[in-house]
């Protein structure tokens, strides 16, 4: 068998280890420490907000973000439809009702025009909209000028889910830095990786301090245990942050290098009969966390992405479809949803190729040539 080819995969530097290692001797075991605080204040200058607290996971930061917006049980929250279900399952976790909004043609993201039919019809219904949770899926920045300008319009808090687009920029601001909220993820497979874990950011230095609290179980300023209200145990350990600050070190290597996957994908496989890709508006600065292409049937004489998936599996190579969007699972059945056939679209034809940093030009060169096997 050909040595796996994996979608994406950790990528360590080096320097994570001996910052474990000082974890270590220095004795600082447990969810706070140095490089949790460290970890946190560089989070916070690479995406120029004020405040970011480390926290066990994306969905962990998502949660808190609802609760800290004041979402209570039987209000609304908006979220884009075409993203992972770490972007929807928290709503539910605070017993809100997730509302889903279908894709724009530009980004993939949320369309600002249908968010905004949305909020007036949920309004006229008379329900109580307590959030608006975007995506910039695949690192691709939403249009964040107009949702911001609509959440404003209707004074609805925006929680931005930046999990896969550490690294991205729309006009030269960051991804993650334009919500009342940001969250990013450090899971295994992400342009950085702690392993697991996520972070929380904010400008209101408030907020974000009630976020560490309430992520290690709300304890309230006493020598005994008290509790005022539910805590939950959400905290990012020392250990787990060393690793994130070795990673820090090298984010921008690491953007330069997904890019460069990107390009390359783009320039074997752009003129293939039926082939298509995510292309960036101008002014979009995407971190290239996966190259994704879209396969037409119509234009590939037949071709389906589910072809070249398993033409790649075959070859031990990893790829897999886009998202399924939320309004099509089964768990959100019956679910309010705004649709446009976009997600749906996307989901049919769509598929991420081997996007890891550390995969060399062999590597693609694989993946091109099974793909270019296939076509006309
Ligand atoms: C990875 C991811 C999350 C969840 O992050 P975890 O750290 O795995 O909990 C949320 N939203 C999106 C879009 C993601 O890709």
């Amino acid at each position: 068998m050909n040595k796996k080819i994996w979608l994406s995969s950790p990528h360590m530097e080096g320097s994570e280890l001996e910052l474990v290692k000082d974890a270590f001797e220095s004795n600082w075991i447990a969810p706070l420490g140095p490089h949790v605080d460290g970890f946190e204040q560089e989070l916070a200058n690479y995406t120029g907000t004020r405040h970011a607290a480390a926290l066990s996971a994306g969905t962990a930061a998502l949660h808190l973000a609802l609760i800290l917006s004041g979402v209570q049980p039987g209000d609304e929250v908006i979220c884009q439809s075409f993203t992972f279900s770490a972007s929807a399952n928290p709503i539910v976790y605070v017993g809100a009702t997730p509302v889903f909004i279908d894709s724009e043609r530009d980004t993939w993201n949320m369309d600002p025009t249908l968010l905004e039919t949305a909020i007036k019809e949920r309004l006229a219904k008379g329900k109580k909209i307590g959030a608006i949770i975007p995506v910039h899926l695949y690192g691709m920045p939403a249009k964040m000028e107009e949702i911001m300008a609509i959440a404003k319009k209707y004074e609805i808090p925006v929680i931005e889910d930046a999990a896969e687009a550490l690294g991205s920029k729309l006009h030269g601001k960051a991804c993650g830095s334009f919500g009342n909220f940001g969250v990013l993820s450090f899971n295994g497979n992400k342009i950085i990786t702690t392993s697991g874990g996520g972070a929380l950011l904010g400008n209101d230095g408030e907020l974000i301090s009630k976020a560490r609290f309430l992520a290690s179980q709300a304890r309230d300023a006493a020598p005994h245990y008290q509790h005022s209200q539910i805590g939950y145990n959400y905290r990012m350990s020392n250990i787990v942050a060393a690793i994130g600050r070795g990673q820090m070190t090298v984010i921008d290597a690491r953007v330069a290098e997904r890019r460069k996957n990107f390009e390359y994908y783009y320039k074997e496989l752009s003129g293939l009969p039926g082939i298509s890709f995510q292309e960036a508006p101008e002014g979009y600065f995407s971190n290239r966390w996966l190259t994704t292409i879209l396969v037409d049937p119509a234009e590939a004489g037949g071709l389906t992405r589910e072809t070249i998936r398993l033409a790649l599996e075959k070859e031990n190579i990893e790829s897999r479809p886009l998202w399924k969007p939320m309004h099509l699972q089964p768990v959100f059945a019956n679910h309010p949803a705004y649709v446009n056939g976009v997600g749906e679209e996307l989901f049919d034809k769509g598929l991420c190729l081997p996007s890891g940093s550390n995969l060399s030009e062999a590597d693609l060169a694989k993946v091109v040539s099974v793909i270019k096997s296939n076509t006309a």
